[in-house]
C-alpha cells in the first residue's frame, strides 16, 4: 500500500483541462452500459476503466475464440483454453487493471426483451456491437429514455462513428433509417477488419464517452465520423440537418419505438460469415450442465464450466459444435441454415 490518495492514478487526466478534478469526480460517479465487448467493446472498456468511470457493465453474448485475439485487447490465449464468456473474460482483466471500479459482466444477447434493464441505470450507453439489429434498439432504449449513445462501427480498413444526445441530434434513424441487407455490407469474417481500425474507432467513441460523462458535452462532435486507414482518409459529414428528418423520423419524431417493440428483429440469428447459428430459447430457469452433459456424452464430445457447455458431435460425416449458455441460448456451429440448427437445437438440448 502507498499513501498516495486514489485520485493520484488519475493525475495525467485530471491535469488535462477539459477533465479537471472536477471532471474526474463526475466519471468516478458516472455509469455505462457497453453493448458487445468483442473488437470495439474490449478497446472502449479498457478506456472506460482506465479513466475511473465508476461503474461499467459489459454485455456480451459470445465466448472467446483464437480468431479474436488479433483485435479484442482485453483477450489471451488462456480465455481461448478456458471457454471463457468475453464477458466474463473482460471482467477478470478490467478489475485487474482498476480494482475500484466496478465491473458488471452479462453474458446474454442483447435483444428487446433485455435491452430496457440493461440500460435504465445508465448514464451513457456505447455500442460495442457487430450487427444493426442491436444497433437500432440502442437507438430506440436510447431516445426513450432520453441517454446519450455513441455508435461505431469497423469492417476492414474503414470505420465510422457518431453521437447521439436525444432532443439535440440527429438519431441514427434520422441517419440510416433502415438496416442494410444482410450481404449489402461487408462484414469482419467476410471482408476481414484490421485492428488500427477498430482501435481508432473505438478511440473516438471512447473520448465521446468521456467528453459526454465528464460534463463537456459542448465538446461532443455533431457530425457523422468516417475513416479508411488504408486510404488515407478522414471526413466529417454534416448529419445535423436530418434532425427529426421534418417530422418523419419514426424514432426520434414519432417516438415509434419500432425494434423495441418487435415490430423488426428476430429470436433466431444467424451469425453472419461465421457458419453459425444463434438459437434462443427462454424457458424458465437455468441449465443444468451436468445433467445435459450426462445426456449429451451418449452422443458426442462434451465439456463444460460454469460459463458455458461444448457439445461437438458428428451427423451423417458432417461435424457440428454446439456452445450452450446456462439461459437455454445456444450458438451452433457447422450450419448457415436456422432451420437446421433449430431441429438439432431441439434433438439435443430441448424443445
Ligand atoms: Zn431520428
Amino acid at each position: 500500500m502507498t499513501d498516495t490518495t486514489p485520485l493520484d492514478r488519475y493525475s495525467r487526466q485530471m491535469r488535462f483541462p477539459g477533465i479537471g478534478k472536477a471532471g474526474q469526480q463526475k466519471l468516478l460517479a458516472s455509469r455505462v452500459t457497453l453493448c458487445g465487448c468483442g473488437a470495439l467493446g474490449t478497446v472502449l472498456a479498457n478506456v472506460l476503466v482506465r479513466a475511473g468511470v465508476g461503474f461499467v457493465r459489459v454485455v456480451d453474448r459470445d465466448f472467446v475464440e483464437p480468431s479474436n485475439l488479433q483485435r479484442q485487447v482485453l483477450f489471451d490465449e488462456s480465455d481461448v483454453a478456458n471457454n471463457l464468456p468475453k464477458a466474463e473474460a473482460a471482467a477478470v482483466k478490467l478489475r485487474q487493471i482498476n480494482s475500484s471500479v466496478a465491473v458488471e459482466p452479462v453474458v446474454a444477447d442483447i435483444d428487446r426483451t433485455n435491452i430496457e434493464d440493461l440500460c435504465r441505470d445508465a448514464d451513457l450507453i456505447l455500442d460495442g456491437s457487430d450487427n444493426f439489429e442491436v444497433r437500432y434498439l440502442i437507438n430506440d432504449v436510447a431516445v426513450k429514455l432520453g441517454k446519450p449513445w455513441v455508435y461505431g462501427g469497423a469492417v476492414g480498413s474503414q470505420g465510422m462513428s457518431m453521437t447521439i444526445i436525444p432532443g439535440e441530434t440527429p438519431c441514427l434513424r434520422c441517419v440510416f433509417e433502415a438496416a442494410p441487407n444482410p450481404g449489402d455490407v461487408g462484414t469482419c469474417e467476410t471482408a476481414g477488419v484490421l485492428a488500427p481500425t477498430v482501435n481508432i474507432v473505438a478511440s473516438y467513441q471512447a473520448t465521446e464517452g468521456l467528453k459526454l460523462l465528464s460534463g463537456n458535452k459542448d465538446a461532443v462532435s455533431r457530425d457523422l465520423l468516417i475513416v479508411d486507414v488504408w486510404e488515407n482518409t478522414n471526413r466529417r459529414v454534416k448529419v445535423a440537418p436530418l434532425k427529426g428528418r421534418k417530422g418523419e423520423c419514426p424514432c426520434c419524431a414519432k417516438r415509434t419505438f419500432e425494434w423495441l417493440g418487435g415490430a423488426h428483429g428476430t429470436q433466431t440469428t444467424t451469425l453472419c460469415g461465421r457458419n453459425a447459428v444463434q438459437v434462443s430459447h427462454r424457458a424458465a430457469g437455468k441449465l443444468d450442465f451436468e445433467q445435459l452433459a450426462a445426456t449429451l456424452r451418449t452422443s458426442g464430445v462434451v465439456s463444460f464450466n460454469k460459463f458455458l457447455l461444448k457439445f461437438q458431435l458428428e451427423e451423417k460425416g458432417e461435424p457440428f459444435e454446439f456452445t450452450v449458455f446456462p439461459d437455454g441460448r445456444a450458438i451452433i456451429k457447422g450450419t448457415n441454415d436456422i432451420a437446421k440448427a433449430r431441429t438439432l437445437y431441439a434433438q439435443f438440448v430441448g424443445s
